[in-house]
């Protein structure tokens, strides 16, 4: 069988692995339009690179008049101790030499002022009870605060009320050094990568597979399939849309662009504040623009990102143009994205207010965050990468949706959140509903044992016992210390 992937980011040499350790027999071909893989929303400083496992983010436990909703934190950081499984078996096998060079141990705070700091309060009352987040500690000390994340501290007045809380096991993940390593992987199981080809339009033919009209470095190439999985990011909508599958209709792109404040650091900095810190987001702002401060690590190199400042920027990825995002454009998508601006004014308000920000205004935000880091280090704005929010059926969507076809031969990932850090996680649902064939039986149950020794999130979150378990084989794999020192 055929399985041809479009797209190599992170979701799309996930998908090939696991397609071709579960079926060794099966032709699996990645299209990529890039040079390399990972260089779309995977590389490093397209994203913010936490391994979100709801340590530290507010927008992950809502509040509704003081009562806190705990299950999309619960749900997501499950799904992220799936992710760590399947990362610590590449290790484990020798498919990734050293761990350090994609996931590096971080802390996950939070940080708040009046009048968050009740908030802050119940979301730890409730999140330590639980053993996902019980080495949660929570303070309203400025010297133990400034102690757990001094650059948000040091030029703070002591009299400022804050709170915050610490995980001392989160991290910091190059989810862009991680593909290309699994993308290494991948061909040495036998995916053949091909770059530089634009993936134009897919169609079947009339013999029932599908054909992948494609412009490769300049000249018109088409590829045969006889399953198609497209991890395309804000690619993966003109794929659709072209595909006339009769769903392509409901959905529509909505895209979000964004920016950062980068600067470099000394290992020494780097040492001295290792964390990343979450605040709240503010009154109006989308869940995307929550501000933080993280710790970065790339190709041995220590930087801070602060940000992300999201901006209104209509194209589907990165790099690409205005007219490619028209193009994706039916006439019937246009009520919709109407009825999004109409519902959503407040948003797109805002997107386009911080289209216009400067780099005063970013630094502005930024000393607001951590008092003085401002002129402490050289920072310089960075473009991120472009979420591309799903609007389905006229409504938008803040999550990601997997689509699969009637006859199990199109499959795709739409939307943007939380993205990478769940990959691992997404992309198993997906292959198992794109190809249940090759994820049943004895043999493939034994191989997805050995990658997820335990994928089933209601186990992870209501056994105490088999989540630390697992959860602790996978950290010593990938060189995260679970217990705690004091
Ligand atoms: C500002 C920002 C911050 C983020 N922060 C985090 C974070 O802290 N933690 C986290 O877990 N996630 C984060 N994310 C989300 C994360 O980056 C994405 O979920 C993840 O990278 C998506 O992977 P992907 O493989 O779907 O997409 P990509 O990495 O974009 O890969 C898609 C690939 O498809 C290729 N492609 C597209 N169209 C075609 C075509 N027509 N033909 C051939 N190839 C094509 C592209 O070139 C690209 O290489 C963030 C995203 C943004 C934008």
């Amino acid at each position: 069988m055929k399985v041809t992937i479009i797209g190599a980011g992170i979701m799309g040499a996930t998908f090939a692995i696991l397609a071709k350790e579960l079926a060794p027999e099966l032709d699996v071909t990645i299209l990529e339009r890039l040079d390399r893989a990972g260089a779309g929303n995977s590389w490093a400083f397209n994203n913010a690179g936490t391994g979100h496992e709801a340590n530290c983010e507010l927008n992950y436990t809502p509040v509704d008049e003081e009562v806190i909703s705990v299950e999309k934190a619960l749900k997501i950081h499950a799904q992220f101790n799936v992710a760590k499984q399947f990362w610590a078996y590449l290790v484990n096998k020798g498919a990734i030499k050293e761990p350090t060079s994609f996931i590096n141990q971080t802390k996950h705070c939070t940080i708040v002022s009046e009048p968050s700091i009740e908030e802050l309060k119940l979301r730890f009352k409730e999140m330590s009870a639980h053993h996902f987040f019980e080495h949660m500690r929570y303070s309203e000390d400025f010297d133990e605060i400034k102690s757990w994340i001094p650059f948000t501290m040091e030029g703070r007045a002591r009299h400022e009320k804050m709170a915050a809380t610490v995980i001392e096991t989160g991290t910091d993940v190059n989810f862009g050094a991680l593909t290309e390593l699994m993308a290494d992987y991948a061909n040495q199981l036998g995916v053949k990568i091909e770059y530089g080809v634009h993936v134009k339009r897919v169609h079947r033919s009339p013999a029932g597979s599908w054909l992948v009209e494609t412009q490769t470095r300049g000249a018109p190439v088409q590829h045969r399939a006889d399953v198609l999985f497209v991890g395309a990011g804000g690619g993966a909508f003109p794929i659709l849309k072209k595909s006339h599958l009769p769903f392509a209709r409901r959905f529509t792109g909505f895209p979000v662009g964004g920016r950062f404040l980068q600067a470099r650091i000394t290992p020494e900095q780097a040492d001295q504040y290792r964390a990343k810190t979450y605040g709240k987001a503010e009154v109006g702002a989308p869940p995307m623009s929550v501000p933080h401060l993280d710790l970065r690590v790339a190709d041995g190199q220590h930087y801070l990102l602060f940000g992300p400042f999201a901006s209104f920027k209509p194209v589907l990825e990165k790099g690409r143009g205005f007219v490619d995002y028209v193009r994706a454009m039916r006439l019937h998508d246009i009520p919709g994205l109407l009825n999004v601006a109409l519902e959503h004014f407040p948003l797109v308000k805002y997107l386009i207010s911080e289209t216009f920000k400067g780099d005063r205004s970013m630094l502005a935000a930024l000393d607001k965050f951590a008092p003085g880091l401002s002129k402490k280090f050289d920072w310089k704005p960075v473009e991120a990468g472009q979420r591309v929010q799903i609007i389905k059926d006229g409504d938008l969507q803040m999550g990601t949706e997997i689509i699969v076809s009637s006859d199990k031969t199109y499959g795709t990932i739409l939307g943007a959140s939380p993205g990478a850090s769940v990959s691992p996680e997404v992309m198993l649902r997906a292959l198992q509903q794109l190809m249940p064939a090759i994820a049943d039986g004895d043999d493939a149950k034994t191989k997805l044992k050995a990658m997820f020794p335990e994928d089933n999130l209601d186990t992870l979150i209501n056994n105490p016992e088999r989540y630390r378990e697992v959860r602790d084989a996978a950290n010593n794999s990938l060189g995260i210390i679970s217990k705690l020192s004091g």
